[in-house]
């Protein structure tokens, strides 16, 4: 499809089914060799980054384990960067290499918020691997060693992502159109 309405809005496609799973393979080829014998748990977080994470683990080719996460979002309230912040973690983390899946990393408040949680429960590393990265809107530094592609500031739907709740089954990524 080369384009997709989704609610109030028009979409085009922007990276294809087969893109994605390409870059997923040699990312995973990447990750697979340099963690190799370090027995990484990959800590998925929910909802968007269930469909890469999925494709993510399927194309490793060293021993990986899988957790999902959600984030409480406390509204009104700022945000306190704490471990119970965290809903569904049960592994012990510590000693352990910790990769963080996201789908979309935008300002990177949101990343840097989860990684001073899980430091706490002290891993002895932790690494980014993210899906999309949006280098124009990052407001923080941050170390991003595995990621499938860098986009400009536009919003994104599909593979995973959503717009409004609606769009997550969608096996390509559309771009919104203005
Ligand atoms: P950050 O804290 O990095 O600004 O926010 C990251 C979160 O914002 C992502 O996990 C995602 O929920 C949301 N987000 C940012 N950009 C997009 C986008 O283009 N499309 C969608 N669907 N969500 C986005
Ligand atoms: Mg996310």
């Amino acid at each position: 499809m080369e384009t997709v309405r989704i609610l109030d809005r028009q979409f085009r496609l922007y990276l294809s089914e087969s893109e994605i799973q390409s870059r997923i393979h040699t990312i995973a080829q990447q990750m697979s060799k340099e963690l190799e014998g370090k027995n990484p748990l990959f800590v998925a977080v929910l909802n968007g980054a269930f469909v890469f994470a999925a494709d993510l683990l399927r194309e490793m080719t060293t021993p990986t384990e899988i957790s999902f996460i959600k984030i409480a979002s406390y509204q009104g309230t700022t945000s306190t960067g704490n471990v119970s912040d965290i809903i569904g973690l049960n592994e012990d983390l510590s000693g352990r290499t910790v990769v963080i899946v996201e789908d979309i990393i935008d300002s990177g408040l949101s990343m840097t918020h989860l990684i001073n949680s899980l430091r706490r429960l002290n891993p002895a590393e932790i690494k980014i691997c993210a899906l999309l990265v949006k280098p124009g809107n990052l407001k923080v530094d941050l170390d991003i060693p595995y990621c499938c592609f860098r986009i400009p500031n536009d919003f994104i739907v599909g593979y995973g992502l959503d717009y409004d709740r609606y769009g997550r089954g969608l096996r390509d990524i559309y771009v919104v159109e203005e």
